[in-house]
Parts: C-alpha cells; structure tokens; sequence
C-alpha cells in the first residue's frame, strides 16, 4: 500500500508539471508579445484546469486516506494526502459549471488581447498627440510641471477606463453564476474561501477598519489646499506632493544602475536562489502586459528525493529616459526578486504546494514580495546603497525634506487598496440586473472621492488591471493583508536585532515560513517566523506616527546600519539570469561576469 500511495502521488506530481509548464510557456508569449497562440494559451489553461478538478484522482485520494487511517501508519505520507484532498476540493467543479468555466477563460482571453491592442495618446504643448502607455501617463501625471499636460493624460486614462466598462459587467455577471453554481453566494466569496481561507466578510470588515482608522488623515490635506489651490485635483494631487521629490530622487535610482553592485545587499542578506533558472523582461513594449510580475513556469519538485532546479520569469515596463522610472522599476524588481525568493525556497514534497496558486495564500505571497521592496524603500537601504553616476550617496536631508512633506500621505497607499476591495465588493454583490455601465461608472467615481478625497471624480479604480482577470480579482486585498503582515515582521527584526539591511538572519528566518509553500495557513506561517497572527495594529502604529517619531526611528535605524560591515564579497544569488527584451536575449551571466551583464543591459536600453 505504502508504495503504490508514493508511485501515485509521484504520477500526480508529474502529471502536474507537464500541464503547469504547458500553461506558463503560453502564458509567457501572450502577456509578453505574441498573441497569435492565444488558442493554444486557452486551451492549456482548460487541461490544467481540468486536471484539477479531476474527480476520480480526487476519489483514489480519499480512498488512500481511509486505509491510511485505518492501518494508523506513516503520518508524514496521511498529511501529504491530506493536502491532495484539501486541492482537490478546492478545484472539484460540477459537470454543469466545466463549460461556464471554458467560456470565462476564452473571454477572459479576448478580453486580454483587445486590451494589449488600443493604442493611447496624450496632446503635448504644440497640440501634437503623443502615444503613451497607461503606465507612461500616470508617471507623466507625476512628474511634469506643464499642468496642461497632466491634464491630458488625466483624460486620456478617463477615457481608456471607460473603453471595457461592459466587458467587466459581462465577466462579473459570468463568474458570479460560475461561483454560484458550486455553492458560493458570489464569486468575491469563492475566492476569499478557496485562496484565503477566509470569509469574504471577514476581509471587508478588515478594510472597513483599515479605511476608519486612516480617513481622518483626509483633513490635514485638505488643510494644505489652502496654500496649494486645486491641490486635491487628481491631475495636480501626485505631482503638487511628490513630484519635485521624485525629480530630486531620480539620480540615485538611475536605470542604468538597476542590476549592478547593490545586488550586493541582495548576497549579505543571505538569499539564494538555490540554482534556478531567471528570465529577466523588464523594459516596455507595446502588446506586453502593462504590470509587473513573477511567474514560475517549473516549481520545485523532487526525483528520488533530489531537489530539481526551478525556473522563474519576471518582468516590469521601464521606460529609459522617463523621471521616476528608475525608482519604480526598482521597487518593482525588488518585489519580483522577493516573489522568486520565496518560490524558489518552497520545498515541499508535493508540487502543487510550491505554486503561487491556491493553496498558496494572495496575503502571504504578498509579505514575502512586499517585505523586500518595503526594504529597498528603507532609509536605512537607500544611505548605504543608494548612488548617483557621480558616486554620491543619497542625501539624509532629502528623506528628512520627504518626511515632512509626505508623511501626511502614509497610509493613502492602503485606501487606494481599499478602493478596488470596496469596488469588487459591491461589483459582485449587486444583483445583476442592476449591474448597468451606468452604475458601475458612477461606483468608480463615488469611491474615487469616498477612498482619494479628490475634488474632482476620477475612474482610475477601472484602470487596475486586476479586475479584469479571473485569477487576479477578488485579490487586491492580498496586497493589504500583505502590508499589514510585513509591518509585524518589520517591527519583530527591528525589536530583535536593530536591523533588517544587510542582515542574514532575515533569510535565515523567512527562509523556514518559504520552505513550508502552502502547506499552512496564514496565521501558521506567521506564528512559524515571528510567533505572532496577522493583525492591523503594526500598520495603523506607523502610519499614526507624527513627522518627528518617523525621523528619530530613521536616524536611530540608521546609526545602527552604520555600525554593520559592509559587505565585502562578490555578488552571488546562486541563480542562472537571463535578460531578454521579448524574444531578444541582452546577455546574462552564465557567459558574462555579473559586471560585463550590467554593462551589456546598459548598452542595450541607451541603444533602444
Ligand atoms: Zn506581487
């Protein structure tokens, strides 16, 4: 028995893989360039899907477990199949729901690809249309002192948002019904039971607190309006608060420098890729999917008990030349590289459990990705790595500056979080008859004053790509309970060691929760790294702060960094990278030194 239970969850395993990788390879060519697979791309993801939800794999499981039980045997081999069970119940789907589900998929497809397609402009001073990203033009919005210019990339986005407004309407009417048909009242509670482990109202009303609790901020800034007329427009807000900042902060985060010496903090922080392989797509394109991401098309897995190398591919849209795109696509990349840190550290015996998919938790995939471009973000981080071509290091006085200009904004981030929960709430709550283009307009709008505070309304909740995708709606609050989480292992290695830069007990001690993928919950996780469950207060603490708090912690923080050895070491991350531009390769360091591939990427994006 003990050894046709292995061979059978080995079959499972290589089952798994085949049809995961499958996926992630069409994946990859549509969000990347090449819509010309997209027949392929859906009907890969319908194989794996329906292996998933397989019910006769599902049965012999249960089967397995019962004999288990009653021989009272091997227990490691029990939890195994216990978790089998547990992704199988949360894939099984009536007969009746497989085509609904197809038909998602293939919309959710078309829907993708006519997105990718619409070309948008904005009008510069000499009334010339200029074409430019969603992406471009909210970066513009921050950066560019000519007012008439963010204005029109204000409209040109108010305009984008309205374009699939019906397509929403018509996928929320369809994964409502989806969810309904296996027994959820809607689909927000589907996937808040299935990928959370939570009730979908238990995730509103974490919200709800989070938005009570740092609204009243509101008043302070509408206090400032007074000496910054028009200050709450939308086209003014990001570029009268922090556009001088992100100016005087662009050279230390040149994109030039991305990927060069800094990666040093990366190796004395103690992270290793354990050997995986890593295509690295980070410069814009038209047709490419205009939001970072990590994906692993091969997962950890093991033969005959050897760890087989895994593979992950990351991406980002930097756009050379443009202010403020070096400081993004940092805290982007940093954010990808903590997603592949954890992926590449889950070492569970069973594939399915070393995904980024359910079982695995929105919220704590998030921690792991967040902590580390929270890091970056640090004071602590930028005095130490933070460099201009010149070789000047960033100046303290500039945070300080920061500090009492845009603390008043701490926590805003959240609220706009808070938003798109809040919309998707009341997407898929409403009755479907009243799901009208006009009413979903006008949720928009009223949640952009309710949650911005914004004088004038705005769709920009309509323009998070998110929505639109069945596997990342019903998802942003992932993001939230991330931040909160995060701030709690902040505040616990602060406590500890004084210290998070350049600290290799940080590895060392996420290292246990990423070994364990998804084989706990949330709450477990946390209790394995830092003994404590997920809770609000860590956060709303920092954000409450008052300018002063924040520059005294600073300073204190920073003195202690001083007193750690910089690292002196070569940079090593233990993993295989490959830059590319779609389907061109830029270089990597297999041939190349790590010196010779900076070099290589910048020639490449000067050239561009
Ligand atoms: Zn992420």
């Amino acid at each position: 028995m003990h050894k046709e239970i292995i061979e059978f969850l080995d079959q499972l395993n290589s089952e798994y893989l085949e049809l995961h990788q499958k996926y992630e390879n069409f994946f990859r060519e549509s969000y990347m360039w090449d819509h010309s697979k997209d027949e392929e791309y859906a009907q890969s993801q319908i194989e794996l899907e329906n292996w998933k939800s397989n019910w006769k794999n599902s049965q012999k499981v249960s089967f397995f477990i019962q004999k288990l039980q009653e021989s009272k045997t091997d227990q490691d081999l029990l939890r195994r199949l216990q978790h089998r069970k547990y992704f199988f119940s949360l894939h099984q789907i009536p007969e009746e729901a497989k085509p609904l589900k197809e038909k998602i998929i293939k919309f959710e497809n078309d829907l993708q690809k006519r997105q990718a397609e619409i070309s948008t402009w904005y009008e510069d001073l000499d009334g010339n249309f200029v074409k430019a990203s969603r992406s471009k033009m909210t970066m513009i919005m921050r950066t560019e002192k000519e007012e008439k210019i963010r204005k029109s990339c204000f409209e040109s986005i108010q305009k984008i948002a309205k374009i699939f407004v019906k397509d929403l309407i018509q996928l929320t009417k369809r994964k409502n019904e989806f969810a309904q048909k296996l027994g959820y009242k809607n689909f927000y509670e589907y996937k808040a039971q299935t990928e959370e482990r939570m009730s979908s109202e238990e995730i509103f009303k974490l919200f709800d607190e989070l938005y009570d609790k740092i609204s009243p901020k509101f008043q302070k800034i509408r206090e400032l309006e007074k000496n910054m007329p028009w200050l709450r427009k939308p086209r003014n807000f990001g570029y009268m608060m922090s556009g001088d900042f992100t100016k005087q902060e662009d050279p230390y985060f040149l994109l030039e420098t991305i990927i060069d010496k800094r990666w040093k903090s990366y190796t004395a922080l103690g992270i290793d890729y354990q050997s995986a392989v890593m295509k690295l797509d980070l410069l814009e394109r038209k047709g490419k999917y205009d939001n970072g991401f990590c994906h692993q098309p091969l997962p950890t897995s093991f033969k005959n008990g050897k760890k087989i190398s895994w593979q992950t591919n990351f991406t980002c849209n930097a756009i050379y030349g443009q202010v403020g795109a070096g400081n993004i696509t940092w805290v982007t990349l940093f954010h990808e590289w903590g997603h592949a840190a954890h992926f590449s550290n889950m070492e569970q015996k069973d594939v399915i459990l070393n995904t980024e998919y359910p079982p695995q938790w929105v919220a704590w995939a998030e921690t792991q990705s967040m902590f580390l471009d929270t890091m970056f973000s640090s004071i602590e981080r930028k005095m130490r790595y933070a460099t201009s071509l010149e070789g000047e290091k960033y100046p303290f006085d500039l945070y300080e500056k920061k500090v009492r200009k845009l603390h008043i904004l701490s926590g805003l981030g959240m609220l706009s979080i808070a938003s798109v929960v809040k919309f998707e709430e009341i997407l898929y709550t409403t009755k479907e008859e009243n799901l009208t283009e006009d009413f979903v307009l006008d949720l928009a709008k009223e949640l952009s004053s309710k949650y911005f505070d914004y004088s004038e309304q705005s769709l920009r909740i309509l323009t998070v790509p998110h929505i639109y995708s069945r596997s990342s709606s019903a998802y942003y609050h992932g993001y939230g309970m991330a931040e909160l989480g995060l701030q709690q292992i902040r505040d616990y290695f602060y406590d500890k060691d004084g210290f998070i830069v350049d600290n290799p007990n940080v590895s060392k001690i996420l290292t246990k929760g990423r070994n364990l993928g998804s084989s706990k919950g949330y709450n477990d996780l946390l209790q394995t790294i830092i003994w404590e469950n997920l809770s609000p207060n860590a956060f709303i603490k920092k954000v409450l702060q008052t300018e002063e708090e924040v520059i005294q912690t600073a300073k204190k923080r920073r003195a202690k960094v001083k007193s750690v050895p910089v690292f002196k070491g070569k940079v090593n991350l233990n993993a295989k990278i490959y830059l590319v531009d779609g389907k061109k390769q830029i270089s990597n360091n297999i041939e190349h030194s790590w010196e010779e591939m900076n070099q290589k990427r910048g020639e490449y994006i000067k050239k561009d």
